[in-house]
């Protein structure tokens, strides 16, 4: 899951308008962050095989650190445990900010779950993997995938106002963005030159400039 992801953070500042809409955005892919961090290092393992599903060519072969149901338990609690305790990230909100940035964190492992092929150890790499592969299907997971962005969208215009053309509209053109760009990278084709640390570092830069976005534009809705 890609874009989808966002959803979650649009939902949860729906609900917890003190929550920073950048640091959510942070937060859905908080595990995809350090999965991409963590491989260019061989700590966490994929390789890029042609085709192995219908939209893309992961083959994520070792990543219980990240993307276990275990782990990602942990991650959520420990992201808790720091908004609620550490002073400079008090400043941001309450115990309520602290639950939804958990629940962001959570949220990756479960909607990964509807996408990905039985990768996703429930306990340690030995563990039951589990995924129920709609990757393996294109138009599902391109339909999925908007459908969720667009949904998380909607809640969030309607539980916040922007009075400015800014407001009203930059948003949707950021999300529009977002699904273009999507749709680019789905219908790539495979490039043999790249590795698993160009797509790593890739993909944190891409993160990284949808949560800048996520973080500018909230500003001009209240
Ligand atoms: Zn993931």
């Amino acid at each position: 899951m890609f874009i989808g992801h966002y959803a979650a953070a649009f939902a949860l500042k729906s609900v917890e308008k003190k929550a920073s809409l950048g640091m959510l955005f942070i937060a859905v892919q908080l595990v995809d962050y350090l999965f991409f961090a963590f491989v260019p290092f061989g700590i966490e393992k994929f390789r890029l095989v042609e085709n192995y599903t219908a939209i893309n060519h992961f083959d994520l072969y070792f990543y219980p650190y990240t993307h276990g149901l275990l782990a990602s338990f942990l991650w959520a609690g420990l992201i808790y445990v720091m908004w609620a305790s550490l002073p400079i990230f008090k400043n941001m909100g309450n115990g309520r900010v602290a639950l939804a940035m958990a629940l962001a964190v959570l949220s990756h492992w479960f909607v990964d779950l509807i996408v990905h092929t039985p990768d996703l150890p429930l306990l340690g790499d030995n563990s039951p993997k589990v995924g129920l592969g709609l990757w393996h299907s294109f138009m599902g997971t391109i339909l999925l995938e908007v459908a969720l962005l667009i949904g998380g969208l909607l809640l969030y215009l309607r539980a916040t106002k922007g009075t400015a053309a800014m407001g009203k509209y930059a948003m949707i053109i950021f999300v529009v963005i977002m699904i273009c760009l999507y749709m680019m990278v789905v219908t790539a084709p495979f490039d043999p030159n790249a590795t698993a640390t160009t797509m790593s570092v890739t993909s944190i830069a891409v993160f990284s400039i949808f949560a800048a976005a996520a973080f500018w534009l909230d500003r001009y809705r209240t």
